[in-house]
């Protein structure tokens, strides 16, 4: 695979009102008109160029969107104000009451919590499927499904979704293949594989600083002008609108993400090859071990790695929660949810970011009490990291009780 995202965002050039070398903010939430005309031209969708009213584009928000877009080759972006901000429209845009969506049943647990407990609401009904099971994905396309959904990479169990195989699909029963690749930036460029359209929240790697909440939905032109729609657009309607400010800083971070992906990947390969040889049960991406590496490496922009995020199986809930308190301890990384942050975060998901997900359903998706979810960091040191977390690891027992291999 030749793409190379990071390029496609260096080879993009702004300059600010003054010369300045980052682009002006854009500090205003109502733009003039020259004319009367223009003005209800813009209203009309028949004004190229001209900004109505921030609600519905920015300058900052332009340029920000366009980076996503070179970065996921997609004619264009809309960005939003939160991750949910950006899935939510998508999915309101593409169904209808009557709908039907196939989704992964490993996803993120807002989005879960829409597609399960709000979209009924609204007529729109969606099956959960095992990603990684063809004929169960097949099976569960109904005449009304209009959407597959899954993550590239799955929150928290770190499946990967064969992309190819599933755009096949989606392509024979006229579906869209939505793919939230916030866990692999760089490393997925979805696609290339068939996808069309792809999801970041932005609050997690891209963005990199855990200091905003963000999110785009990368597509085609045609789409994204629906959800931006001033008369029917899900995106301009609802409202989850980026501030200015918040699109300028988004997107000077986003400069720097190839290196950051690359040290992630580098500290999370070392650390998941490490925990697998003490015997801990380890799901990561990159190790053999893992039942979809073959279909990970198909798919990835070799340079950056199989990204940041890991889980190990410490056998009970009062384990992990002992570990994660002694590592936070020990600052070794935080006890918190999200990731892409400098500094490694642990959760465990079954009673954090997963608790969405009805108990029962989650020891059958393999979601364990003892699983931590580790968002691994950028640690200069990574052997040392390791060496102190393996001591903590000895001081909360987890060796006697862990689920080994
Ligand atoms: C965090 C996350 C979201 C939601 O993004 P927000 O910015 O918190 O709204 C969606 N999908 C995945 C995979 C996430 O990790």
């Amino acid at each position: 695979m030749s793409y190379k995202p990071a390029n496609k965002i260096q080879d993009l050039q702004y300059f600010g009102e003054f010369g300045g070398v980052n682009p002006s903010i854009s500090d205003s939430s109502t733009y003039t008109f020259l004319s009367a005309k223009t003005m209800f031209d813009t209203f009309e969708g028949d004004a190229d160029g001209c900004y109505l009213y921030s609600r519905h584009s920015t300058p900052s928000n332009l340029y920000l969107g366009e980076a996503l877009a070179a970065m996921e080759d997609t004619e264009t972006a809309n960005v939003a104000a939160s991750g949910m901000g950006a899935i939510t429209p998508v999915l309101l845009q593409l169904c209808e009451a009557g709908d039907h969506i196939v989704s992964s049943r490993t996803i993120y647990g807002g989005t879960y919590a829409f597609l399960k407990n709000f979209t009924p609401r609204l007529g729109i009904s969606t099956s959960f499927v095992d990603i990684t099971n063809l004929e169960k994905v097949a099976a569960a396309i109904t005449p009304k499904t209009k959407v597959l959904y899954c993550e590239s990479v799955s929150n928290p169990l770190l499946e990967i979704a064969d992309l190819e195989a599933l755009s096949a699909l989606s392509r024979k029963h006229n579906l869209k293949l939505v793919v939230d690749n916030t866990f692999s930036p760089l490393s997925i460029t979805p696609v290339k594989h068939g996808a069309d359209i792809v999801i970041h929240s932005l609050t997690k790697f891209i963005n990199g600083s855990s200091d905003t909440v963000g999110g785009v939905v990368c597509g085609s032109q045609e789409f994204i002008d629906q959800l931006r729609n001033v008369n029917d657009g899900a995106s301009m309607l609802l409202g989850s609108t980026m501030d200015s400010l918040r699109a300028s800083s988004v997107l000077k971070n986003l400069r720097t993400l190839h290196i950051r992906m690359k040290q992630h990947s580098h500290n999370a390969l070392y650390l998941a090859t490490q925990f697998q040889a003490d015997g801990l049960r380890t799901v990561y991406p990159g190790l053999i071990s893992h039942p979809s590496h073959e279909v990970f490496k198909r798919m990835m922009n070799e340079e950056y790695g199989f990204g940041g995020m890991l889980t190990i199986d410490v056998g009970s809930l009062d384990k992990a929660n002992a570990l994660m308190e002694l590592m936070q301890e020990r600052n070794l990384g935080y006890l918190a949810v999200s990731l892409g942050f400098y500094k490694t975060l642990f959760s465990a998901p079954g009673t954090s970011t997963s608790s969405e997900i009805p108990e029962e359903e989650q020891v059958e998706m393999g979601l364990t009490d003892g699983l931590i979810r580790f968002s691994v960091g950028l640690d200069n040191d990574i052997e040392r990291t390791y060496q102190e977390m393996k001591k903590c690891m000895y001081e909360v027992g987890v060796f006697e009780t862990a689920a080994v291999i």
